[in-house]
């Protein structure tokens, strides 16, 4: 694997695993969160929210019922033997009419005649199971009692019946009176908490059967019947407030109970765990698909980045490749630090330039990788004349720069000639064939005056004279 694969791959392992890990824990925060939320705070504010609109929904029935318990009307009526019944039949009706009620009514003691706006009903008994609850309320201590009727005909009504004790001046009971109300605005609000957050929202009288249910599933099924509930039934039955999770179709529903005394009825919020999951798998997905794009602009980047430096770094490589000579990218410093050291120690210094005769001829002849070959041979023959301390460096194509330390002209020179001899008298082989290499060289050796620029044009110079004088030739300048 090469470094820039490693990196890549590094880069990729970090990327990718630190994006998911914290999706991933803030996914797990956030659900744990929201599951507390939704236990501890969303289901009992709903519930609070709902049974504060039922009291706001009785206030109104009480408050009629109670004005009728004190009119003096019904009471002087009633004590005054209850003639006419006419003019109270009146009163019952207005009584309805004003206020929109489902029913008005008064029961006298005395007579147990039952009043009502359309007339006198009948006579109420203690026989009759039907009337049980008129002797109920005689015996009650409270004032009022609160009935809830839900019309099985049309579900989206709640009547509220208020049931008041009426007394004459001197504080004996002398009857009930009372009204009936529908209330909407409960069965509304349980069906906006299903339809806007989907928690279904019902109530349950005290055996465990469902009064009035959002959903709008079967009423009057129990509880206990109700799957995955078995085992909650008696607690929510049991306690005034309950809250508990249960499990349905492989589903976790999370449950509030409260107990509702006005209407004798248990008021329960449930919400499934999916769809408090829905939102935070929405914001986890979400992550994902942001963490992906910014991994991908970043290796987008990463590459380029990576890849420009990797070009620079070849190139500013102080070795060339083919033949193992010193690259053109450090000649400068190697020149220039071969001044300082020979100036230094008062040693000569010399240079020597080589170009190969006809090289292109070699390319075209036998082909580049021959070429190359003979290239890497050259470099080889002229290493093998030089010191450790000379340096050879490839200049371009097929020119080489040798520099001499410690070196004069005259045995520069010698150098030369032997390089150039060797070549001469030598094929080079290659893949069978038999190869002939010449080359031409400049020499020269440094003077007081010279820099590295002035050092090169000179055996530049003489380079360009060799190759004048017809190649595989030496020119020597100072
Ligand atoms: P001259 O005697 O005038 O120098 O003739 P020449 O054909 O050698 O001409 P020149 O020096 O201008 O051309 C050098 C050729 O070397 C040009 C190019 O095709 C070839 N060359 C340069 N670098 C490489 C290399 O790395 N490998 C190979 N095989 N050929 C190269
Ligand atoms: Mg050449």
């Amino acid at each position: 694997m090469n470094q820039k694969t490693k990196i890549f791959s590094i880069l990729v392992i970090l990327l990718i695993g630190g994006f998911s890990t914290t999706s991933l824990i803030s996914y797990y925060a956030a659900h744990k969160t929201l599951k507390v939320q939704t236990e501890e705070t969303t289901l009992p504010l709903t519930s609070d929210n709902i049974y504060s609109e039922i009291q706001r929904d009785l206030l109104n029935p009480i408050f009629i019922s109670s004005l009728m318990a004190q009119d003096t009307f019904m009471r002087d009526w009633t004590i005054n033997g209850e003639i006419e019944s006419l003019s109270i039949v009146k009163y019952l009706s207005e009584i309805q009419k004003e206020y929109n009620a489902v029913t008005s009514f008064f029961v006298s003691d005395k007579t147990k005649n039952y009043y009502h706006p359309k007339g006198i009903l009948k006579k109420i008994s203690k026989d009759d199971p039907q009337d049980r609850w008129y002797f109920n309320i005689k015996e009650m201590k409270d004032e009022y009692e609160i009935n809830v009727d839900t019309d099985t005909a049309n579900r989206d009504s709640i009547n509220i019946f208020i049931n008041y004790k009426v007394y004459d001046y001197s504080g004996n009971f002398i009857g009930v009176t009372g009204v009936g109300l529908a209330v909407h605005s409960v069965k509304e609000m349980i069906k906006t908490y299903q339809a806007r957050y989907g928690r279904r929202v019902y109530f349950i009288n005290r055996q465990g059967f469902i009064n009035l249910d959002s959903s709008d599933r079967t009423v009057s099924t129990n509880i206990r019947q109700e799957p995955g509930m078995g085992n909650i039934a008696t607690n929510i039955l049991t306690s005034p407030g309950y809250k508990g999770t249960y499990e349905k179709s492989g589903q976790t529903i999370y449950l509030n109970s409260r107990y509702v005394p006005e209407f004798d009825w248990y008021l329960i919020v449930e919400q499934t765990e999916n769809q408090v999951e829905k939102s935070i798998q929405k914001t986890l997905f979400f992550n994902i698909i942001l963490s992906l794009l910014i991994s991908v602009i970043i290796l987008f980047l990463a590459y380029l980045t990576i890849g420009g430096y990797q070009k620079k770094l070849e190139q500013m490589a102080s070795t060339d490749e083919l033949t193992g000579a010193a690259s053109r990218q450090v000649f400068d410093m190697i020149c220039e630090q071969s001044f300082k050291v020979s100036k230094r120690r008062k040693e000569s210094l010399s240079a020597i330039l080589f170009d190969l005769d006809k090289f292109k001829k070699i390319n075209d002849d036998y082909g580049h990788q021959a070429g190359d070959y003979v290239l890497k041979i050259f470099a080889d023959k002229v290493r093998e004349e030089i010191r450790e301390s000379d340096v050879l460096c490839r200049w371009g194509g097929d020119e080489f720069f040798l520099i001499l330390s410690d070196c004069d002209i005259v045995q520069a020179e010698l150098i030369a000639e032997k390089i150039r001899e060797k070549l001469e008298k030598n094929f080079i082989s290659y893949k069978g064939q038999k190869i002939k290499l010449t080359t031409s060289i400049g020499v020269t050796e440094m003077g007081v005056r010279d820099d590295c620029e002035s050092f090169f044009k000179r055996v530049d110079e003489a380079l360009y004279e060799a190759k004048e004088k017809g190649r595989n030739k030496i020119a020597a300048k100072i």
